[in-house]
């Protein structure tokens, strides 16, 4: 497991992260660092999230590197006491604030997405260097993205990774597929920073083509990937001069996430496998 994950993960401690990052920054990509940890069970357990972003962040800034990070809230205890998760996350924005960097907001499953949204709303009042994630598949999401759109959020758009029931989810590839372009378009229209994160070749075509069409300055928009995934495809988008961010999860969870993200999502277990033999992608 430990060789698997060593595709998707920098490491365990913040010092392989960082030089990581630094070889990303040095291939022309920008990072998002995400420290290993969702669901916590006990309040005393976000304590040392906590401190681990907000020492990343005192990090990038005194090496200069060109990351930002991104938080999920059921790390800061969001399922257990929204409360206490707002006075966490603020202090995570307030090291953002200091060292002037940007804290995006993972997006997770369904049954957070409204409290994500909210916190949100109330942080981005505070800071304008914060950013959420919109899910494609998620019926719900263009009319949350018309909301965002209002405050001129910046957003990243992935398909949604989570499991969730064709009630509230579209299910077919397509049908997300063709949703992931229209809530990019909504976005941009309305004059949004977007990211663009995801790996697939045909939804990459599609949006170089809507960037062409419109014109779009590379400071309009970012393609994000995750670490380990689509390298050739990632040099290719550096290559032609678009902005691009590798998503660089370290920590000591590696383990949890490297199972949870297979049982979340068994289709990942043929690309993990493919990975033992074909360690392309990342740096090193
Ligand atoms: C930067 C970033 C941040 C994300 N943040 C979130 C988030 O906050 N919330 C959320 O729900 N989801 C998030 N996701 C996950 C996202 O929702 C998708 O589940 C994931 O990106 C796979 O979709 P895809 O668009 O890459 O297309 P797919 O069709 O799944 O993949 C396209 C191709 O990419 C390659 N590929 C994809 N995934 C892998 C992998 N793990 N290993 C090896 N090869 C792979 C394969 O060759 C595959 O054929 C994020 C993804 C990225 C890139």
């Amino acid at each position: 497991m430990r060789r698997v994950a060593s595709r998707y993960v920098a490491g365990e401690t913040l010092e392989e992260a960082l030089s990581l990052v630094a070889s990303l920054n040095g291939e022309g990509c920008m990072a998002t660092l995400d420290v290993l940890g969702e669901d916590v069970t006990r309040r005393e357990e976000t304590e040392q999230t906590v401190l681990d972003y907000r020492k990343a962040l005192t990090e990038i800034a005194a090496r200069r590197l060109d990351s930002n990070v991104s938080v999920k809230l059921t790390a800061l205890g969001l399922k257990l006491d929204p409360a206490h998760c707002r006075f966490e996350f603020e202090r995570i924005v307030e090291a953002a604030r200091e060292h002037g960097n940007f804290v995006r907001i993972d997006m997770e499953d369904s049954s957070v997405t409204e409290d994500t949204l909210r916190i949100f709303f109330e942080f981005r009042r505070m800071y304008e260097r914060i950013g959420i994630v919109l899910q494609a598949y998620l019926h719900r999401s263009p009319d949350d993205a018309r909301r965002i759109a209002e405050v001129g959020g910046n957003v990243r758009v992935c398909k949604g990774i989570y499991v969730e029931p064709p009630g509230i989810a579209y299910q077919d590839r397509d049908r997300i597929r063709a949703a992931f372009m229209e809530l990019v378009d909504l976005l941009l229209d309305a004059g949004c920073y977007v990211g663009i994160a995801t790996h697939d070749p045909a939804l990459v075509e599609r949006a170089l083509e809507t960037i062409r069409k419109r014109r779009l300055p590379r400071e309009a928009y970012e393609f994000q990937m995750l670490l380990g995934v689509a390298g050739t495809l990632r040099r290719r988008l550096v290559a032609g001069g678009h902005r691009l961010r590798v998503y660089v999860p370290y920590g000591e969870a590696w383990y949890a996430y490297s199972v949870r993200r297979l049982k979340e999502n068994p289709s990942i277990a043929g690309h993990v496998f493919m990975g033992l033999f074909r360690p392309e992608g990342k740096p090193r």
